[in-house]
């Protein structure tokens, strides 16, 4: 049954972040409102929200030096516009362009997506692969969190009570190549799984680093380490399809995925195995062209 619930307008951050500490547990942010009033039609209990969804302050975009800023109220639409200049313009765009429907598109918002911690959440993998930090403010001032530790498990963030996340900084880095993928069981769905992974080239055309996030297989991004290593110090000719498929077959068994309505479990590490291995392929194929090379 849906209940009723108070209604507050933030004049600015700090005012939002004050309204949100004095109503204590009873308050919540609403940016987009995507994710919140859906739960709110379900039957969860609102009591105040505070409604932060016109702060213009929190929606920009801002190249900086070697990063990229993007403010909290960014829109997933404006992520889909991004102009492809670079690995992370590319793979924020590729990635928004499939998410959600253009109508959602247009209300949701990046902090939303992070904040809310649905374990199908599309952009946190992503941006864990990017190597992003997350900026938040709150009663006890700035806080700077690593994209892949916002989510403490489903549904439940590590962002303290009247914590507001303002801002994600990812560094752009033209020896770096990105690619993510997911899979659905329509366009219209949320992911079954998502894999994003991130190669790092050195001069002399060796892997000096890897990134490889796993999503909707786990109750938070998880962190395939065990694929990452068999790619690190490999040069790109040692980068074989065989080697890739290994390494995805790695990100699989880290992967911990549930049977639910829209797959088993046993599909989702399968899948995990087969996007993972296509999202490494992507990332060789760009580096071999020097698709980013400054
Ligand atoms: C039809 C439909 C399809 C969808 N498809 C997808 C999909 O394909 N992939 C996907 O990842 N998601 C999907 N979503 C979920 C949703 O659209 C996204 O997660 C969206 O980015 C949420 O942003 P929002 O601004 O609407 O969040 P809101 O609903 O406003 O807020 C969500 C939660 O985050 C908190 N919050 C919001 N902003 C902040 C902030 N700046 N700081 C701290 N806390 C904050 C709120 O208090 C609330 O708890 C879908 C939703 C719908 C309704």
């Amino acid at each position: 049954m849906r209940t009723t619930f108070e209604y507050q307008r933030a004049d600015s951050p700090t005012n939002a972040v004050d309204l949100v500490a004095a109503l204590g547990d009873d308050g919540r942010y609403v940016a987009g409102g995507t994710d919140l009033y859906l739960d709110w039609k379900n039957g969860r209990r609102l009591g105040t929200v505070v409604d932060i969804s016109h702060l213009r302050e929190l929606d920009y975009i801002e190249p900086g030096e070697g990063v990229i800023r993007i403010g909290a109220l960014t829109s997933l639409r404006t992520l889909e516009h991004l102009a492809t200049t670079d690995n992370v313009r590319a793979s924020l765009a590729a990635l928004a362009r499939v998410m959600c429907t253009p109508q959602t598109r247009t209300l949701g918002t990046v902090g939303g997506n992070l904040a809310n911690s649905s374990a199908a959440a599309d952009l946190p993998p992503l941006l864990a692969a990017l190597g992003a930090t997350v900026k938040t403010v709150g009663p006890g001032g700035e806080r700077m969190i690593a994209a892949e530790d916002v989510a403490a498990g489903a549904k439940r963030s590590t962002l303290a009570g009247a914590e507001l996340i303002t801002e994600v900084a990812i560094p752009v880095d033209s020896a770096v190549a990105t690619s993510v993928h997911r899979a659905t069981r329509t366009s219209l769905d949320i992911a079954l799984v998502i894999s994003a992974a991130s190669l790092t080239l050195d001069g002399n055309g060796q892997v000096t680093g890897a990134r490889i996030f796993l999503g909707s297989v786990g109750p938070r991004p998880i962190r395939a380490t065990g694929a990452e290593a068999l790619l690190v110090g490999k040069s790109l000719e040692e980068l074989t399809a065989e080697l890739l498929q290994q390494s995805g077959a790695l990100a699989a068994a880290a992967s911990t995925p549930i049977d639910d309505v829209r797959g088993s479990a046993a599909y989702r590490q399968h899948t995990t195995a087969v996007l993972t291995a296509r999202a490494l392929s992507d990332a060789v194929g760009q580096l071999r062209e020097g698709k980013w090379a400054a």
